[in-house]
């Protein structure tokens, strides 16, 4: 079993913006067993849990505070294929890695983030995930048969599609367990592929890389986005009113052209992350920050008090708040609306009632 070690060393994520404290303990499982015996062993000690895969994220909640435990997901590998349509991947399996093995088999994801190798299959579960091919086979919600996840007591709990949970676990950013295993549906790439049944491997492991803005050297500057969730019919008025917000804060990123991913609707909702029966779209604007002196972040946050002003302004809109820089107790009640707010802490409180996962990001203390 791997043994928790004392990190003295400060970590940052994406944003590089936000470290975390130096004093915290940090273990790395191998298997969902593993996973179960730390978490356990957390919760009887009462100590804090916090969840990081590659730390893809902007809003902090992957920095342990002093003396909490960090688990990295990062070992959680093992790709089977155990059932002909579908692949299970070890939640720190890194999603465009995923692909290229399956790839190499004649298969492919139907949804996966766009960019670059990033988001592991946890953390992307954890955002919500959306990507270029949404529009034909929707959100991730729509392409994850089931999973096993290990909830705030160190229990392991398999959800399969079907179960009221489910729906809630997209964009739930790690309040409610750690994801060990995601069993994924598999589009072949052409014609019928041999289904590679009973193999198993270990993918591959990218390395993280996070250089802290003030080193970062200049033409490989920090990317920050800004999703709105529009509905369909909206998308026109939400271009214009985006284009408008960048013209008042020239200056404040190099912006690129908007992006504009349709989502379409297969039945299921998620409400963390967009609460109405419907097909929406993600549109929004991103782009490199110059430099990271205090007035180059100043410009940056006022964009997103302006961007955060839009999503507010009208009932359909809705940010993606998971997978963005602002971050707190009121932050996510705001985005996610009082109800829906209301109804994951009550879904927190029996997933993990100490309140020891991920403490501080999503909830109260
Ligand atoms: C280059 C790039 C492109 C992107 N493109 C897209 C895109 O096209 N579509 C899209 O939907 N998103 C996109 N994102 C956003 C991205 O999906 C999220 O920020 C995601 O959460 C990052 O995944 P990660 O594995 O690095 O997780 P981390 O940043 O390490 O963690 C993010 C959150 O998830 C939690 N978490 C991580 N793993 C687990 C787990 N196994 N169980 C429970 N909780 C967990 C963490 O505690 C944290 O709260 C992109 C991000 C980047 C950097």
């Amino acid at each position: 079993m791997s043994e928790a070690t004392r990190s003295g060393r400060p970590i940052a994520d994406f944003s590089g913006l936000r470290w975390s404290a130096a004093g915290f303990h940090e273990v790395a499982p191998r298997t969902a067993d593993e996973l179960c015996r730390i978490v356990s062993a957390a919760h009887a000690r009462g100590m804090p849990v916090r969840t990081r895969a590659q730390g893809h994220s902007l809003n902090g909640s992957t920095l342990p505070a002093a003396g909490e435990l960090l688990v990295r997901t990062a070992d959680l590998r093992e790709v089977r294929f155990a059932s002909p349509g579908s692949v299970t991947a070890g939640c720190g399996t890194v999603l465009w890695v995923l692909q290229s093995v399956l790839r190499a088999h004649g298969f492919d994801l139907p949804v996966l983030n766009d960019g670059y190798p990033g988001p592991t299959v946890g953390g992307y579960l954890a955002a919500g995930g959306f990507g270029p091919k949404s529009d034909l086979h929707g959100g991730f919600w729509d392409n994850v048969a089931g999973l096993t996840f290990v909830d705030g007591g160190g229990r392991l709990r398999g959800v399969a599609r079907d179960d009221a949970l489910f729906p809630w676990l997209f964009g739930s950013m790690g309040q409610l367990g750690i994801f060990a295993e995601a069993t994924l549906e598999i589009i072949p790439l052409e014609g019928a592929a041999q289904y590679p049944e009973g193999k198993a491997l270990e993918a591959p492991r990218l390395a993280e890389q996070h250089v802290p803005l003030q080193f970062a050297p200049r033409g490989d500057e920090r990317l920050f986005w800004f999703t709105l969730f529009v509905p369909d019919e909206g998308l026109a008025e939400a271009q214009r009113e985006l284009l408008a917000l960048e013209a008042r804060h020239a200056g404040a990123l190099r912006f690129a052209e908007r992006y504009c991913y349709p989502i379409r609707h297969r039945g299921m909702v998620a409400p963390l992350v967009y609460p109405e029966a419907r097909p929406f779209t993600a549109t929004g604007a991103w782009g490199w920050l110059g430099d990271a002196s205090r007035e180059a972040v100043e410009k940056l946050l006022a964009f997103d008090r302006g961007f955060m002003a839009l999503a507010m302004s009208r009932p359909g809109y809705r940010r993606y708040i998971q997978s963005e820089l602002p971050a707190g107790p009121q932050i996510y009640e705001q985005c996610f609306g009082r109800a829906i707010y209301e109804e994951f802490r009550r879904i927190k409180s029996e997933l993990d009632p100490q309140n020891l996962l991920n403490r501080g990001s999503v909830f109260a203390r």
